[in-house]
């Protein structure tokens, strides 16, 4: 059972509802997804986060040296490209590459040996996940904070017990912003905010102290992923938990979050910071810090069934007999790729997703749309 062939795809959509945040503007969804297929006809998708085009290059670079070679054994070809690619690109989408290719060979040996990712993982700890919804994102026109609490009172009807809104467009407009979704939502539902590194630490303090009152439950990237000493300042004299890492790689890039104390909750991206194989070493990193481990996720139902998996298997830290279930990240924004290009694994009922039992990720791609959507 040996890898024959290694095709990355970029994918893209135009959207209906262009939307932005602290950061840019999104009019597109883009995606580079990879099959790797092997010569018994057997195949596994998997899902790179960041910049298509340059992922799909990485993939293109690493299949060289994984043709021919057995795929299930998944941690020695990880190893093999985390070795192609340290001299040059020890973080960054190099490692996205790395990722996409390690979760389809995790989807190709759930199929191989008929389990689920969460059985090989170590077993499903967590059968029931609670996502919560990440939307809010902000749109033009008028009426912005109306628009944003009648979403926001949408996931509340589709039974979501907690949201995360953005923040980060400036300290002003964010108080407004969430004081009207919190009215909207009322007190029984968690509502984090996300800055996306919009803020120097001062003005996430301030932040921070003006948005007590809204019983927030996370500040996710406050500051610059290349601040540190900021994070660690910020985290001392905030009362809200700080969350962080979608923009850290590998373990090394935790141990640095990690041993400078700047998060709560830890947030690497099972597409882009090393795959399933190494954001499973994270979770023991993140747990031997006793701190916790919520994943990113921003994409197809590839990225978002590997997240489910990992999540299932998740330990709870430190646990107790009546914990809460798990959370994860669900984007509930507009995007025909994960709609459309791909098929759901689990089922998500209000607001409660079951790991599934089927073997792999349990993901469908339809090759119909993926024909007419990726570039040739
Ligand atoms: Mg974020």
């Amino acid at each position: 059972m040996k890898i024959t062939n290694i095709e990355p795809f970029v994918v893209s959509q135009e959207l209906n509802t262009p939307f932005y945040f602290s950061q840019w503007e999104y009019s597109t969804r883009q995606i580079c997804i990879v099959r790797v297929t092997l010569d018994n006809g057997f195949y596994g998708w998997g899902e790179g986060y960041g910049p298509a085009a340059v992922i799909k290059a990485g993939i293109e670079f690493f299949s060289q040296f994984l043709i021919g070679k057995p795929a299930i054994e998944n941690e020695t070809l990880w190893q093999e490209m985390y070795r192609r690619s340290m001299d040059y690109a020890r973080s960054g989408t190099l490692q996205a590459a790395i990722s996409a290719i390690d979760v389809a060979l995790w989807d190709l040996k759930g199929k191989l040996l008929k389990q689920p990712v969460s059985v090989l993982l170590g077993g499903i700890k967590n059968p029931r996940i609670q996502p919560y919804a990440t939307g809010l994102y902000f749109t033009k026109g008028s009426d912005l904070a109306i628009k944003l609490a009648e979403e926001a009172q949408l996931y509340k009807a589709q039974g979501f017990s907690a949201i995360k809104m953005k923040v980060g467009l400036s300290i002003e407009k964010d108080i407004a912003f969430v004081a009207a979704v919190r009215e909207a939502i009322g007190t029984d539902m968690k509502l984090m905010v996300d800055a996306n590194h919009a803020y120097c630490s001062k003005e996430a303090l301030e932040l921070c102290h003006k948005l007590e009152k809204y019983n927030i439950s996370w500040f996710e990237e406050p500051v610059s992923p290349e601040d540190y000493e900021g994070y660690r300042r910020l985290r001392q004299k905030s009362n809200i938990p700080i969350a962080g890492g979608e923009c850290e790689y590998l373990k090394f890039g935790f141990k640095r979050l990690l041993e400078n104390e700047c998060v709560d909750i830890a947030q690497p991206d099972i597409c882009a910071a090393g795959g399933l194989t190494e954001v499973k070493r994270i979770s023991s990193l993140v747990q031997a810090y006793c701190k916790d481990l919520v994943p990113h996720s921003w994409g197809t139902w590839i990225a978002i069934s590997a997240a489910v998996h990992f999540v299932g298997n998740l330990d709870k830290n430190p646990g107790r007999l009546f914990d809460d279930m798990p959370t994860m990240e669900l984007d509930r924004t507009e995007n025909p790729l994960r709609d459309e290009l791909t098929t759901k694994s689990f089922s998500l009922k209000n607001g409660i997703i079951e790991v599934p039992n089927a073997p792999g990720l349990g993901v469908d791609v339809n090759l119909d749309y993926l024909a007419k959507y990726s570039e040739k």
